[in-house]
This record gives C-alpha cells, sequence and structure tokens, in this order.
C-alpha cells in the first residue's frame, strides 16, 4: 500500500533505522551531543533566531504560540480547520479573538488582513496557516506579514507551516514564529512540533506563559542543548537522521525543487482526466481534488490499486480527496497513483482508459529533469 495521505506521511528507511538504536536517557552528554547537532540542522532550515523542539503534536506548538506571544486580541484566518483551531485556542486560553472566515478553497487577501487589524487595535498577533491542509490551499504569509509589520511592527506574526517547512522555501524575514511538525513534511512519526522564532518574538515572550508550554524555560534550556523536561529522544534521533537524509539525497533545494515540480505534473495530470482542483491557491503539499464521486474514487484507489489517500473533513466529507506531496516522495510512486485515479476513473465508467494521466506527468516531470541535467 504506498502512502499518500498529507500527514502522516512515509518515514524513510535510513530514519526508522536510526530510531531503532537503543533509547538514550536525555540528561546525557550523549543524548546533548545528539540534540545540538539537531538543532544546527534545524536553524538551516528555519533561517530563524531561534528554533525550540516540544514533545508534544503540532497543535501544542500551536497552543504554546499563542499563549506565549499573543497577550490581548489573536487575529486568526479560518479557511480550513486548522486555521479555526488559532480561533478556538486563544478563546480557550482567556485572549480576544477577530477571525477572518473564508470557504475552505480561498486564501485570505493582504488587503482584508490589513483592514482588521486596523479596525481592532487590540490585535498584537496574527496567526494563520502557510499551508492550510484542510483543503490544501496556500495564503500569502509573506505578504500578509510584510503588509501588518508595515502597519505595526510589534504585531507579532504566527506562521503555521505544518505542512510547509520542508516542502518549500519561506521567507521568514517578517514572521516571528513558524511551526513545525513531526509527522507531515518532516517524514517522522507523530510527538515532536518545532517552533522557530523571531529575536523580536523572544524579547515578547519575556518570562513566559503557562507551564509545560512556556517557552521561556525551553529556550533558556535548549539554547543549553537540553530540555526543560524529558526530551522526544527517539523522534529528535530521527529528526537529524531525515534532515541528513535530505542533505544525501542533494539538498533542500533540491527537494523543493522536486517537490514543486512534481506537485505541477500531478495536478496537470489529474486535469488532464477532466479532474478539477479544489483550492484556488493550491499548496504544493499536497494534490487537492474536487468532484462528486470524491469518496468512491478514494475507496477505489485503496481496495483495488493500492494507495491510500485522504478524504475531507467536516461539510467537506466525500467531496474532495487529497494526494500527499510531501517528502521525499520518488516520482515513480507519483506516477502509479494518477494512473490509479485514471483506473478507478475508468472502473466508475467516468473515461476509456488510455493512459493520459501517467503520460501527461511523465512529460512533465521527466521533461523537466532531463532537461534540466
Ligand atoms: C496536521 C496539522 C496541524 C495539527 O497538527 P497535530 O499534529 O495533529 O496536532 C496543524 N496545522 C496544520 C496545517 C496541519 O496540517
Amino acid at each position: 500500500m504506498l502512502l499518500f495521505t498529507p500527514g502522516p506521511t512515509p518515514v524513510p528507511e535510513s530514519v526508522r533505522l536510526a530510531m531503532a538504536t537503543p533509547t538514550l536517557h536525555h540528561r546525557t552528554p550523549e543524548f546533548e551531543a545528539i540534540f545540538k547537532e539537531t538543532r544546527e540542522l534545524l536553524f538551516n532550515l528555519f533561517h530563524t533566531d531561534e528554533v525550540i523542539m516540544l514533545a508534544s503534536s503540532g497543535t501544542g506548538a500551536m497552543e504554546a504560540a499563542v499563549t506565549n506571544l499573543c497577550h490581548n486580541t489573536l487575529l486568526s484566518v479560518n479557511a480550513g480547520k486548522f486555521g479555526e483551531r488559532f480561533g478556538k485556542i486563544a478563546l480557550a486560553c482567556g485572549l480576544n479573538n477577530v477571525e477572518i472566515k473564508h470557504e475552505w478553497h480561498t486564501p485570505a487577501s493582504v488587503e482584508e488582513v490589513v483592514e482588521a487589524v486596523k479596525a481592532n487595535p487590540s490585535v498584537d498577533a496574527v496567526a494563520i496557516q502557510v499551508s492550510e491542509s484542510a483543503g490544501g490551499l496556500r495564503h500569502p504569509v509573506e505578504a500578509i506579514a510584510a503588509a501588518v509589520k508595515a502597519i505595526n511592527p510589534e504585531i507579532m506574526i504566527i506562521a503555521d507551516g505544518i505542512t510547509a517547512v520542508g516542502v518549500e522555501p519561506i521567507d521568514v524575514s517578517n514572521l516571528d514564529c513558524l511551526i513545525a511538525g513531526s509527522q507531515k513534511a518532516l517524514m517522522l512519526p507523530p510527538g515532536l512540533a518545532i517552533l522557530g522564532l523571531s529575536t523580536e518574538a523572544i524579547e515578547k515572550i519575556g518570562e513566559g506563559k503557562g507551564y509545560y508550554l512556556n517557552l521561556a524555560s525551553e529556550i533558556k534550556k535548549q539554547s543549553q542543548n537540553t530540555t526543560a523536561y524529558t526530551a522526544a529522544t527517539t523522534v529528535i534521533i530521527g529528526l537529524g537522521a531525515v534532515l541528513k537524509e535530505i542533505d544525501a539525497k542533494g539538498g533542500i533545494e533540491k527537494l523543493y525543487a522536486n517537490t514543486a515540480l512534481r506537485a505541477e505534473a500531478t495536478a496537470k495530470a489529474l486535469e488532464a482526466l477532466g479532474l478539477h482542483i479544489y483550492p484556488n491557491s493550491p499548496a504544493l503539499s499536497m494534490s487537492t481534488i474536487v468532484d462528486e464521486n470524491a469518496k468512491e474514487i478514494r475507496d477505489l484507489l485503496k481496495s483495488d490499486f493500492g494507495v491510500n489517500v485522504a478524504g475531507g473533513q467536516d461539510h467537506l466529507k466525500g467531496k474532495i480527496f487529497r494526494i500527499n506531496q510531501m517528502g521525499l516522495i520518488e516520482p515513480y510512486e507519483m506516477v502509479a497513483s494518477v494512473n490509479a485515479v485514471e483506473l478507478a476513473m475508468a472502473k466508475l465508467g467516468r473515461r476509456t482508459f488510455d493512459g493520459t494521466a501517467s503520460r501527461v506527468f511523465n512529460e512533465i516531470y521527466f521533461k523537466t529533469i532531463l532537461g534540466s541535467k
């Protein structure tokens, strides 16, 4: 079975083997050396002033970012389940929330965020997904961040990059917090979340807020290559291994280029079958198709063709399917997947199978790869 859900994603073999080594105690020079090395590799990935690893799922990092960086009103963008979550976190933690809400295919615009910031002077942080996984859309986060900072540089910008860090380069110059999670683009088992922080964010954090998710305690400890509480040792060992695996496979820039090309070739291959891309501004992390037979196609992919893709949630349940593009994915696996979509459509009587999907994918992907050699 090919795992093509946009999280969890397959864990490379070298990484699984690295995590099979005997468990280390977290307060030892051996683990501190591993922590230090992984931390240095993370700085190369995030390009932020500080990076913090938390033993939690991605949502823990979202909550840590909101409680430590927002002291009054959080402006959040809800164009899907994960954007909605930022607002829920703010309210659950006793903060105010102003929400910009969109259907799950529509990204936020710079203008409406600027307007909302101007209309709500108590907003001291803005939270938004880089890639909103609910509908597979890309928000113009960098442009929004620049516009908000131009109004008031003290407003903190929290960017959820859980399905973006490791997928595409992100300009962090106007971001105060960039979040990643182990089980999505970083190809690891669940259990580790990472926050990249700006110097301004560290200043605002001050003494920190909360207890377990108090970022001040973690900043203090992690700059000394240890953690405030028990580290997620095994996943951190895996993270070091995955970042080295990316290097061994040609480096992060090559991964970004291959991901962008694979996402484009997949979209064109599926469109050539008469299918429609759901989001108005697709993220590179996943290919999202809206279709009246989405459920049937997804079921057939799994039962007949050995490809596991994700469906939709809430009001999009049964209406969309999402094919993962995150991680070190072999192009032949994607060829097999788009071919399986064509086979499923043939089984449903929607078209005669003629190999269009794999031909279009191959033409775009491999012509570009050959051309760039
Ligand atoms: C998966 C995901 C999350 C939540 O992460 P958990 O690890 O499930 O807590 C947050 N944001 C985005 C964009 C995601 O895709």
